[in-house]
């Protein structure tokens, strides 16, 4: 009997599906998850099988004489029957394309078929211009200039030559030739297996006793991996302070699923996937090294592809990963696990936009496997869903040994700074008088501040002025190694000007800082201090961040300034001094989630502080030091802060009680934009179905980013299904001008 395949076409803008003749030879090889070639519109085109069908010779699709399959890119399928219904899933609640959905399933390397064959060309940017540069090369030409900016935003400098000229890019060899005979890049063969840590011996660490707390998680744990109940085994949630061993739960459960011949995921913040917390793994598991993949966005190109086609090969049980690392075509899964669920780097803000946590949960449903969600500061959509009893809860009340948790101090930065007379209050006596101690005890100290660069902004005390990008309706912030006013939103840049272009006046000045001015204000203080700054703006370089933070462990370096780099999950038992600078940025914010946040990073950061054998100490400087937020978390109390703030939600109709969507509408065009949303908003309200919470259009609160003019509508719904069929069946019946590009954030974590 005749087969047809239905495929999924690449790289189009909204799904392409086609139905193509399955020619006799690969009749039992073609299944869904294949990749192939096929015939489009006389040209070739690549595409995913999601679904082979009998047809009968009568049927008429069959009769129009279909175009058959040319070839198989892959042997095998590379994607499993449940991460397809993992993909179905997002592509109907998030309500993106399928085919934005698999290509972020699926490493681009992967995609092409380039990856299958062991000699690939890689080009390597070896020579990268500075502005000016770029600039002479725009102007020779344009897309030189753009292959140059491409290749400088990728990792390691590097991209696969298939990759480049292959039909999402389009570059010409040409402009690549060109750009090599300048000598600004090099075209080389990549052909060795790639092993990010092919170098490293590890040396296995064995099991820990466990405590009492940790024997009761693990084996509520093990109950859940064991289950051969019907139902899918509820997702823990294992709540435990910082210090309490939850990693050693996690590892724990890890070799019991091994032991069961099943593998295991285990998601970690993009931010803490340090050296540090993948060592620990490969430690643990030295025995098998070969058998874990890491799968993160610092890999190069090639060593990714690598990690992932272990995974496809059946040769890896363990894939450690940020959040699309819950896309790993592994077998038999066992268990996945969520290291610092809480984390907002989860949630991915481009499309498809997606909550990697919740895609966790998800998968772990379809794969009947066990889900542990761990955080000292869960969620409070995780902890909602303990109070309903939807998740199981385990919680680790202690730190190891017993060690206390630290001792926070509030310091009201209103009194210090009448104190100080003019310049930014940066430092407290009380945070000197404690760094000097502890420093004469030969002890470290970090000292956060989630704000990098020089200052926040610039502006001017005589007129008001506040220095903004031309692009962003935001402020530029003072960069002073470079001289220059940076926009943290689209990059756009300026040398900073010496007097107010307003009014002239020479008073023009920083208002805020950032790390980098709290760099040069501490070796001013601590001449003698060995001083060293952790930021992106640091840490550009590919393994300078495990430079710095070994040179740390090591005690070369006295004080650590840092943003939330080196908030989370580091372990230096000999830090007993943690200062947090300024706990009101972000706390006042328009953000339903501001205090959430910032109680979360206070208690994190306060968490870096005595895990050693002495105590620690945290001092955190505010302007507020009554809000809640504060508070809490100086009280350590997080169901305190949970229900206070669920409380809160409640009432003002917040998420976790809702699923709350944002419908943002953008062009160059301001009154397209809005004209669109104006009339994407009446469809919206026509026949708006039971339960479902429409705002007014609005624009957004960064009304321009990238030239972009920005209106939103925002959605409420006990019910995200229903509101997103709403929404999907208004859009689809909708057809908008070339510029104007509607977006759809469902449980929105970015509402700007
Ligand atoms: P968390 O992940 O909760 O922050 P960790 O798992 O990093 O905590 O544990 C903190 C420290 O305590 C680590 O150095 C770890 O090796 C150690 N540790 C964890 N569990 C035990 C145990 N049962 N006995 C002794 N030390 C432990
Ligand atoms: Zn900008
Ligand atoms: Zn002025």
């Amino acid at each position: 009997m005749p087969r047809i395949a239905t495929i999924l076409i690449d790289g189009a803008a909204s799904d392409l599906q086609f139905d193509y003749g399955l020619p006799e030879e690969l009749a039992d090889r073609v299944v869904p998850g294949c990749r192939v070639r096929v015939p489009l519109r006389n040209r070739g085109a690549t595409g995913t099988v999601v679904a082979v069908t009998d047809a009968s010779e009568a049927d008429p699709a069959w009769s129009g004489k279909l175009k058959p399959i040319e070839g198989l890119i892959d042997q095998e399928p590379i994607l499993t029957p449940s991460l397809f219904a993992v993909g179905d899933w997002m592509s109907q609640y998030y309500l993106a394309s399928r085919e934005a959905v698999l290509r972020s399933m699926i490493p681009q390397a992967a995609r092409t078929g380039e990856g299958a064959e062991k000699i690939r060309k890689l080009v390597v940017l070896v020579n990268p211009p500075d502005e000016d540069g770029l600039v002479a090369i725009r102007k020779r030409a344009k897309r030189q200039g753009d292959l140059v900016e491409f290749l400088m935003a990728q990792p390691e400098r590097q991209a696969f030559l298939a990759e480049l000229t292959g039909s999402e890019l389009r570059f010409g060899r040409p402009t690549i030739t060109s750009l090599e005979s300048a000598g600004i890049l090099k075209v080389q063969d990549e052909s060795v297996a790639r092993d990010p840590f092919g170098d490293e011996e590890f040396l296995p660490s064995d099991s820990l006793v466990l405590n009492s707390e940790q024997v009761e998680a693990l084996s509520r744990v093990v109950a859940a991996i064991e289950s051969k109940e019907e139902a899918p085994p509820r997702p823990i949630l294992l709540r435990g302070v910082t210090g309490s061993g939850k990693t050693e739960v996690y590892l724990q459960a890890i070799q019991h699923v091994l032991d069961q011949g099943k593998s295991a995921i285990v998601l970690v913040p993009e931010i803490s996937l340090t050296p540090q917390t993948a060592d620990r793994f490969k430690q643990r598991f030295a025995a098998i090294q070969k058998e874990v993949a890491i799968l993160h966005s610092h890999l190069s190109q090639g060593e990714r592809h690598d990690e992932w086609r272990k995974v496809l090969r059946r040769e890896a049980r363990i894939v450690i990963g940020a959040r699309s690392a819950i896309f790993a075509p592994i077998r038999d899964l066992g268990l996945i696990v969520v290291d610092e669920e809480h984390e907002s780097s989860y949630k991915q803000e481009t499309v498809p936009r997606y909550q990697g946590r919740d895609l966790a949960v998800v998968r772990g449903h379809l794969e009947h496997c066990a889900v542990l969600l761990g955080s000292a500061t869960p969620s409070l959509e995780s902890w909602r869903n303990v109070m309903s009893e939807k998740y199981e809860l385990c919680e680790l009340t202690q730190r190891i040994d017993d060690r206390s948790m630290p001792l926070i101090r509030v310091i009201d930065m209103k009194m210090e700074s009448r104190k100080m007379k003019g310049g930014p209050a940066i430092l407290s006596s009380k945070l000197r008088q404690a760094i000097e101690i502890r420093l004469a005890e030969g002890e470290q100290v970090i000292l956060f501040l989630n704000r990098r660069g020089f200052a926040r902004s610039m502006l001017c005390p005589e007129c008001g002025f506040v220095a903004e990008c031309p692009h962003c309706s935001i402020a530029l912030t003072f960069h002073k190694e470079e001289d220059r006013l940076i926009c943290h939103m689209c990059g756009h840049g300026r040398v900073a000007p010496k007097r107010c272009p307003e009014c002239q006046s020479r008073a023009i000045a920083m208002a805020g800082y950032g790390t980098e001015k709290v760099e040069a204000v501490m070796r001013q203080i601590f001449d003698k201090a060995r001083i060293a700054r952790v930021d992106t703006d640091t840490m550009r370089r590919k393994g300078q961040l495990a430079e710095t933070l070994k040179a740390f462990k090591t005690r070369k370096i006295d004080i650590l300034i840092g943003t939330q780099m080196i908030a989370k999950g580091l372990h230096f038992p000999n830090v007993t001094l943690v200062g947090v600078l300024n706990a009101d940025v972000g706390l006042h914010v328009p953000d339903f989630r501001a205090s959430e946040r910032t109680f979360q990073l206070l208690t994190q950061v306060a968490g870096r502080a005595g895990r050693g054998d002495t105590a620690g100490e945290v001092v955190v400087q505010t302007f507020t030091p009554h809000a809640p937020a504060v508070q809490f978390a100086r009280h350590h109390d997080f169901v305190g802060f949970a229900t206070q703030e669920l409380e809160l939600r409640e009432q003002f109709r917040f998420p976790p009680y809702l699923h709350l969507a944002v419908i943002t509408v953008r062009s160059v065009h301001k009154e397209r934009a809005e004209f669109s949303l104006q009339t994407l908003h009446r469809r919206l309200k026509r026949h708006l179905p039971e339960g479902v919470d429409l705002t007014e259009p609005l624009p957004s609160p960064l009304v321009r980013s990238h030239d972009q003019w920005r209106f939103q509508v925002t959605m409420k719904s006990t019910s995200a299904r229903r509101m997103a069929k709403h929404v999907r069946g208004v859009i689809d019946g909708l057809t908008f001008p070339e510029d104007v590009l509607v977006t759809v954030d469902m449980d929105a974590y970015n509402l700007s």
